[in-house]
């Protein structure tokens, strides 16, 4: 008996120190990452190090997608699945990270960013690397993207990273910068649902088109219309209403709970964006895509659209500069959503569009002061930091006075 008690004490004893052992594992890694641009030159093997980790991870999830097809497959991404060249991809984004890891162990002192790539690239090699077969699976009706997270995150990242370090408007931030680990818990959600985004952002537009046939001949001249005009007419649409349900969320206070998660970001990145509460993204993409699927524009409009708008909403939050004076008040820039998110009175409630300022001007809310920048980022109230309060801030938030 005493042997037992004796024995659980211990068990509980081991299972304290591997929870230590591993939440200091995660702050060491977590440290490195963030470490400050000065101690990370060009050789002492951060870069190594941080593209060996990128790349592990990136071919541990295809190494799983191809392992378990049901549980993943975007079926968007079947046929890049498909490619006869796909396999000799995932070996060679193993291969990288492999060398790259032990590079990185080479040139740096600390160990930790080349031994969690080397970690997990042989963890993906185990689970039969480049040339895995699929398992047989029962399909659980599960549905989670975590393929197209993996390589949407690639595509963005790999577009914005360096052009923000080229043309940056903050030099001294970083890609690692403040809250970027909630700012990419908000990317993994959006894109891991995806599917079920698309479903419930077409709900509406699929109930108008079931119940109006009058409409056929006003449908099939839209369709007719050259593609270029089509596509400015879906932005202009959209914009339109964009700019009224933005408005909206800035004006009710229950609505503004929502919409105060976006403006928490104290950061500006392309990877602030994704920052927005699940329910206002799908309130938000059923608003702006009722034009797009319920007036007839052809199929690669409505495609080329939703491809954009995800390209051009990283890019108005990027940490990109160039003040563009004249074309600012045309067409969105960073700098003009930049001041959307200014901490200062003077940004409060103004460029609300997202594509054309002169829709804020027709409505009175344009602000771009010639050649100056917001100095800080965020808003006068304190939001919480973890996802999940703040999923339930629009109802624990106590509305203040002076809003
Ligand atoms: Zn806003
Ligand atoms: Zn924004």
């Amino acid at each position: 008996m005493g042997r037992n008690c004796g024995g659980g004490g211990m068990s509980r004893k081991i299972e304290k120190r591997a929870e230590a052992e591993v939440s200091g594992y995660f702050r060491k890694l977590m440290r490195d990452l963030e470490s400050p641009r000065e101690v990370r030159r060009f050789g002492n093997g951060w870069f190594a190090g941080f593209f060996a980790l990128l790349f592990s991870i990136a071919g541990f999830f295809l190494v799983i997608a191809l392992r378990f097809p049901e549980w993943f497959a975007t079926p968007e991404l079947e046929i890049v699945k498909e490619w006869s060249g796909f396999r000799t991809l995932v070996h060679g984004v193993l291969l990288a990270s492999y060398s790259l890891a032990l590079l990185s162990l080479l040139l740096r002192p600390r160990k930790v960013l080349g031994v969690s790539a080397l970690v997990i690239g042989i963890g993906a090699a185990l689970l039969g690397g480049a040339n895995v077969q699929p398992e047989e699976t029962n399909s659980w009706g599960i549905f989670f993207g975590l393929d197209f997270f993996i390589v949407n995150l690639l595509v963005t990242g790999l577009m914005f990273a360096p052009f923000e370090r080229l043309f940056p408007h903050r030099r001294e931030q970083r890609l690692f910068r403040n809250e970027w680990r909630e700012d990419l818990f908000y990317f993994l959600v959006s894109t891991m649902f995806v599917q079920i985004l698309t479903f419930l952002t077409l709900a509406p537009s699929t109930i108008i088109n079931a119940n109006t046939n009058s409409w056929e001949a006003f449908r099939a001249g839209v369709a007719d219309l050259p593609w270029l005009v089509q596509f400015v007419i879906v932005l202009v649409a959209s914009d339109f209403l964009q700019y009224w349900y933005h408005r909206l969320f800035h004006q009710v206070p229950f609505l503004w709970g929502f919409h105060a998660i976006h403006h928490s970001a104290k950061s500006m990145d392309w990877l602030a964006g994704s920052r927005m509460h699940l329910i206002e993204v799908v309130l938000l993409r059923m608003v702006t895509s009722l034009p797009l699927f319920t007036l007839g524009f052809s199929p690669s409009v409505m495609q080329a659209y939703l491809g954009f708008i995800y390209v051009w909403s990283s890019l108005l939050h990027a940490n990109v500069g160039g003040d563009f004076d004249r074309l600012g008040h045309w067409l969105a820039t960073p700098r003009f959503h930049h001041w959307h998110h200014g901490l200062e009175q003077e940004a409060f409630d103004v460029n609300f569009a997202i594509h054309f300022p002169w829709i804020d001007k027709l409505f009175g809310t344009f602000h771009l002061p010639k050649g100056r920048w917001p100095k800080d980022y965020g808003i006068p109230e304190d939001v919480p930091r973890s996802y999940l309060k703040q999923m339930a801030y629009p109802w624990t938030r106590k509305p203040k006075d002076q809003e």
